[in-house]
């Protein structure tokens, strides 16, 4: 099933600037037992984890971390880019390979204590995670791992994200 996963998952080469190659998950999502067994194999893992919260990762985290919380009974906390959230947040800023970038977290959005899984589409160079754990920790939010529909393992992301636990259901 991982292999149809794999395969599902569509190459735009040159996206968003050259010599990128973008994964396209729209393709996988868009066929129902892809997505479904996605959430599935997901939520496997995690179901006898007391998971609390799933934070999902603006925007294509919000797809993954969404239906996973909802399979696990937890709740659901979005991170957004900057001048999203409504209410009072705590910011994080990150180098990107261009200049840098801001997330946000609702202040309130996680209690000292509680298990918290982040989601994500895509793991690459880990830097945008990194940010997420650093609000996490700021709240002190007990991260359960990180997860991941899929992973450039060939960036090394998960060596940036240690200790923490990296897991992902496909690697390229
Ligand atoms: P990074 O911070 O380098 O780990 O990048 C991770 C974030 O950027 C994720 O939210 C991904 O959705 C997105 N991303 C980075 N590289 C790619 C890629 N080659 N294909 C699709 N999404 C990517």
């Amino acid at each position: 099933m991982v292999d149809k996963l794999k395969k599902i998952i569509r190459d735009i080469h040159d996206f968003p600037k050259k010599g990128i190659i973008f994964k396209d998950i729209t393709t996988l999502l868009r066929d129902p037992l892809s997505y479904q067994k996605t959430v599935d194999l997901l939520a496997h893992r995690y179901i006898s984890k007391k998971i609390d919260l799933v934070v999902g990762i603006e925007a294509r985290g919000f797809i993954v971390g969404a239906a996973l919380a909802y399979k696990l009974g937890a709740g659901v906390v979005l991170v957004r880019k900057a001048g999203k959230l409504p209410y009072k947040t705590h910011k994080e800023t990150y180098d990107l390979e261009y200049g840098s970038d801001t997330l946000e977290i609702h202040s309130d959005a996680i209690e000292k204590g509680q298990n918290v899984l982040i989601a994500d589409d895509l793991l690459a160079t880990g830097g945008t995670v990194s940010a997420v754990i650093k609000l996490i920790e700021k709240m002190g939010g007990n991260i359960i791992e990180c997860a991941f529909l899929s992973e450039l393992e060939f960036l090394n992301g998960k060596e940036k994200l240690s200790p923490y636990s990296v897991f992902s259901l496909v690697k390229f």
